[in-house]
């Protein structure tokens, strides 16, 4: 089967009935995004835009989705990141593993209801750049520290 590795995105109203390969469809209506498993498998994958879901960036030109996409109740248990409208193909996860990871999704899930904040999508927006920029500097700092030690 082929890996996809980059993928065009769409946003619609109603997601199609029939989907293209390579294609992610994005319903803000229905907070839901839907593509096409990435290794070619054929199976459609459905990612819920939610606090406790995905997220979805879209900068204008191309979509990201966090966190990265497990499709361990497919039989080909793909794993990888939408990142730009790249697929990133990540290692996949042991049956071990997988479980711990759907412990952890109970329990934000469990978090996320227990409290009555809403996150907002500019604070995640907001979290974001300045995660980018720390790492930046840092970066720049460690260039210049080899420069002058
Ligand atoms: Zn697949």
């Amino acid at each position: 089967m082929k890996h996809i590795k980059t993928l065009t995105h769409e946003f619609v109203e109603h997601i199609p009935s029939d989907l293209d390969d390579g294609k992610i469809y994005v319903s803000m209506t229905f907070a839901t995004a839907i593509h096409k498993c990435c290794c070619g498998c054929g199976q459609e994958v459905v990612t819920p835009i939610s606090p406790t879901d995905w997220k979805l960036i879209f900068d204008g030109q191309s979509i990201s989705l966090y966190p990265s996409i497990g499709n361990w109740s497919l039989p080909c248990r793909s794993h990888y990141w939408i990142e730009r409208n790249m697929v990133k193909w990540a290692p996949q996860w042991s049956q071990k593993r997988i479980n711990a990871g759907r412990d952890h999704d109970a329990l934000a899930k469990k978090r996320y209801f227990d409290s009555n904040k809403m996150p907002t999508a500019n604070t995640t927006i907001a979290n974001l750049e300045v995660s980018k920029k720390g790492k930046s500097r840092k970066s720049i700092w460690q260039k210049l520290k080899k420069r002058f030690l």
